[in-house]
C-alpha cells in the first residue's frame, strides 16, 4: 500500500559490508508487522495512557476512531496482528490493552536514551516530561562545546562528546536522539554507532548512512509543514475554482488576493473585486 511506505529509512555506511543504496523499509526485519501499524500502536498507546489517567476503564473502537482519527476497522486490524483483544459489544479494557500494547512495543520497562546536541532543540527535549512518562529515560546529554560541557541542563550535566563511548559502556543506551547541526550529524552518527547505539531519532536535516542493524527515524517539522502547506494550497485551489464557477471566469489570482477570494466565498452575493494583474 502506498501509505505504508517511507516510514523507516535506513541508509548504508561505507566501510560496512553492504551496498550503498538507500533502503526504505516497510517491514521491521524479522517481523511481520508493518511499520505504519507500529506507528499507529504508539498513537493508541498515547490515547490509552490519557484514558487510564482519567480512570476510564473501557473504550470502543469507534471511540478510538473519534479520538485518534484512525478508522475503527483499521484499529481492529492493527490489533489482530497480536491475537485476541476486547469483547464484542463491551469494548476494550483500557489498562489491559495499554499493558499489552506497551509489551508489544517493548516499552514495558524504562529504556535509556542519550541525546547529542544541547542546543535549542536538545534543551527543549531534555525538559520534555513526556519522554519519561513513556518509559524513555534520558540518561545523558552530550555536546562538543566547551562552553556547555560540565554545565547542568535540567537534571543532567552536559557531557563531552569525546567521552561518549566510555560513558555509554556503563549507561548501555541503545537509542540516541540526534540534535546537532546537519554538518556534524554524520560524524556524530558514526560515533554513536561505535558507542553501541542501534537506533537514532534524527532531527538533523540529512540522510544518515548507517550500517545494517542500525535504524534511523528522521523527524522534520519542515517536511510536515510542507505537506500541510501542500494540502492547504490544494484546498485553496478547489475553493478558487468553485468561486470561479459561481462568479464567472476570474483572472488568475495574485497571492495577495487570496483573502479577497476567501471573503467572496463566504458572501457569494458580493462580486469579488478585480485587480489589475501585477507585473513583476
Ligand atoms: P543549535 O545550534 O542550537 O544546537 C546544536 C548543538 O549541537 C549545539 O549545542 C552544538 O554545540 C552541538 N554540536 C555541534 N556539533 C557537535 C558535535 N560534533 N558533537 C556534539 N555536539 C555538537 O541547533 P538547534 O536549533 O538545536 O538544532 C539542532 C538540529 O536540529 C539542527 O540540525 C537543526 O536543523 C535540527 N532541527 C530539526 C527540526 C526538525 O523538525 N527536525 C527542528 C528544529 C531543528
Amino acid at each position: 500500500m502506498e501509505d505504508e511506505n517511507h516510514v523507516l529509512s535506513r541508509a548504508t555506511m561505507p566501510g560496512f559490508d553492504h551496498t550503498n543504496e538507500v533502503e526504505t523499509l516497510t517491514q521491521v526485519p524479522n517481523s511481520r508487522v508493518p511499520v505504519p501499524t507500529l506507528e499507529r500502536l504508539a498513537t493508541y498507546l498515547r490515547l490509552l495512557h490519557d484514558l487510564d489517567q482519567a480512570h476510564i476503564e473501557t473504550v470502543s473502537s469507534s471511540e478510538v476512531e473519534r479520538q485518534t482519527g484512525i478508522n475503527a476497522a483499521q484499529f481492529r486490524k492493527d490489533l489482530s496482528y497480536f491475537g485476541e483483544f476486547g469483547k464484542p459489544g463491551v469494548g476494550y479494557n483500557v489498562p489491559e490493552l495499554r499493558q499489552r500494547i506497551t509489551r508489544i512495543l517493548k516499552i514495558d520497562r524504562p529504556k535509556p536514551v542519550i541525546l547529542i546536541g544541547a542546543g535549542n532543540l536538545g534543551s527543549a527535549l531534555v525538559g520534555y516530561p513526556g519522554l519519561k512518562e513513556h518509559q524513555f529515560e534520558l540518561v545523558a546529554v552530550f555536546d562538543n562545546n566547551y562552553g556547555k560541557i560540565g554545565r547542568p541542563l535540567w537534571n543532567l550535566i552536559i557531557q563531552d562528546i569525546a567521552r561518549l563511548k566510555e560513558l555509554n559502556s556503563s549507561l548501555k543506551a541503545r537509542i540516541a536522539i540526534l540534535a546537532v547541526p546537519a554538518s556534524a550529524a554524520q560524524d556524530v552518527c558514526e560515533r554513536l554507532v561505535d558507542a553501541g547505539i542501534r537506533a537514532i531519532l534524527n532531527f538533523a536535516p540529512v540522510l544518515l548512512r548507517v550500517p545494517d542493524g542500525v535504524y534511523v527515524r528522521n523527524v522534520s517539522f519542515i517536511q510536515e509543514l510542507a505537506v500541510l502547506s501542500y494540502h492547504l494550497s490544494e484546498e485553496e485551489e478547489r475553493e478558487r475554482q468553485q468561486n470561479g464557477h459561481h462568479q464567472g471566469a476570474l483572472a488568475e489570482p495574485h497571492p495577495t488576493a487570496l483573502t479577497t477570494y476567501a471573503a467572496a466565498a463566504e458572501e457569494p452575493e458580493v462580486p469579488a473585486p478585480t485587480e489589475a494583474p501585477i507585473e513583476n
